[in-house]
């Protein structure tokens, strides 16, 4: 019989296991994924709030009256707001400035107080979301911050519930469980969980963004959204957080964006699951991992959200085409001109005047983007880190009236940021992002900044 709650709370958790059938087609090993995105809130992160509420009310952090704070990239702060809301308290979500739109109005909706501010400054920057919560919660009285990546009732969540119930509904034949890593609680609790009920013969694998630090990369920037460890250059202490428990995981699969992106559409074509990009980076890595398993294992993969969150963007195929994810008929797109092109020039936006200079001398159009300097790029530019424009003709005007010196720092000749177009999309719509003011635009491949094109090879 189809249950009646007396709660809302009762129904978060006892999630279904759905077989990728279609996905998986060919692959000996069955895999299964965890449809968290069937939880109340909508996200796995229901369970974390549940649990962290549940643990500040017994140890007294939490009293009738008081404020929950946490930043949260959304999933975190629906979960909170519904636990704290049913259970009489004030919610205040700090959002990254990044995250889609969408998850500030569904906070606001289930009655939380929001407040954006960035995460993409070096951490010690006290604008960062990290600092601005901090300083909420101790100027509030009864404030309790969540503090969900330190927070050990966060995994502890998946050692009650999310381990047992996939042991109970593989009945215990789960060999291979593989999650992403944000905070690090699902993969921590519920691989744990698993590694302890079986005595240690299930394999634990985390699917990671190629570039975050967790699995290896250098962390510089990626797209899919709420996993991956990132690092600012300019970062000087970083730590992981303690929900994380880095022995739990065997091994960690890379998925570059693009994959990760394009599984997630295939979910929700293909399996009738409509999933956000970190349920298709982790189906990425299940796939990646299964195909080298056999009939006797078994493959869990968790799906921690929906997709109706990333509806403009990873299932837009206007989002996907202007991020240069979704390239189709060549003719139609930019890659021929691409091809043609000079090869990019970046300027780093510490250079000198006269070492810009040298550089601009092959740009396309003489324009360049201004990076954050980062010693190696392995995982290409992302416009992210793209801080503006150096541009030839200002540099050597600037030289000629005496405004600057070669040994000069590049300073305020640092122009405002270039256009981005993606690979997919068309001369007339490359043509109109350079407007009149402009000489130069950027393309983007996979989310990566690939070349420039300047204004006369659009015409
Ligand atoms: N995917 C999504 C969509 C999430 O919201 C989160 C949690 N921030 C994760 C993955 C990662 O889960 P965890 O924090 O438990 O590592």
């Amino acid at each position: 019989m189809t249950a009646v709650h007396e709660s809302v709370l009762d129904a978060i958790g006892g999630t279904p296991l759905f077989r990728l059938a279609r996905l998986g087609a060919g692959i000996a090993a069955p895999i299964y994924a965890k449809a968290e995105f069937l939880n109340i809130g909508g996200s796995v992160k229901d369970r974390a709030a549940l649990s962290m509420v549940l643990a500040a009310e017994r140890d007294g952090l939490l009293k009738p009256g008081g404020t929950i704070i946490e930043a949260t990239s959304g999933n975190t702060g629906i979960g909170l707001a519904i636990v704290g809301r049913q259970r009489g308290y004030r919610v205040i979500a700090g959002v990254a400035d990044k995250s889609a739109a969408e998850k500030s109005d569904i906070l606001r909706a289930y009655g939380a107080e929001v407040v954006l501010a960035p995460t993409s400054v070096p951490f010690e920057d006290p604008r960062h979301l990290f600092h601005v919560v901090r300083r909420l919660a101790e100027e509030i009285p009864g404030a309790w911050l969540a503090n969900q990546y330190d927070n050990l009732a966060n995994p502890d969540a998946h050692v009650r519930t999310t381990g047992p119930e996939i042991w109970e509904q593989t009945g215990g034949r789960v060999t291979h469980f593989v999650a992403g890593v944000g905070t690090g609680g699902t993969i921590t609790g519920t691989g744990g969980h698993l590694k302890e009920v079986s005595g240690g013969s299930v394999t634990v694998i985390g699917a990671d963004p190629e570039s975050s630090s967790y699995g290896g990369g250098d962390g510089s920037p990626w797209y899919v959204e709420s996993i991956g460890h990132f690092l600012h250059p300019e970062t000087v202490e970083d730590r992981w957080p303690e929900a994380y428990r880095s022995e739990v995981v065997d091994s960690f699969e890379r998925i570059p964006d693009r994959e990760s992106l394009l599984t997630a559409r295939r979910l929700a074509r293909e399996e009738g699951l409509l999933a956000g990009p970190s349920s298709g980076a982790a189906v990425a890595a299940a796939l990646r991992v299964a195909r080298g398993l056999g009939p006797d294992d078994l493959v869990v993969v968790l799906l921690p959200d929906s997709g109706r969150s990333y509806l403009s963007k990873l299932h837009s195929d206007t989002w996907m085409r202007a991020w240069g994810f979704l390239e189709e008929a060549e003719t139609d797109g930019l890659r021929p001109l691409l091809d043609a092109a000079e090869p990019l020039v970046t300027v780093d936006a510490d250079a000198t005047v006269g070492d810009a200079l040298e550089l601009l001398r092959t740009a396309p159009g003489g324009v360049a983007p201004a990076v954050l300097p980062r010693p190696a790029r392995p995982y290409g530019l992302a416009p992210a880190e793209v801080v503006g424009s150096v541009s030839r003709d200002a540099l050597a005007a600037a030289l000629a009236d005496g405004a600057a010196k070669p040994g000069d720092p590049l300073g305020a000749l640092v122009g405002p940021a270039l256009p981005v177009v993606g690979v997919g999309q068309s001369p007339a719509e490359a043509r109109a992002a350079v407007g009149e003011a402009r000489e130069v635009v950027l393309v983007l491949v996979d989310g990566k900044v690939a070349g420039a094109l300047a204004r006369e090879a659009l015409s």
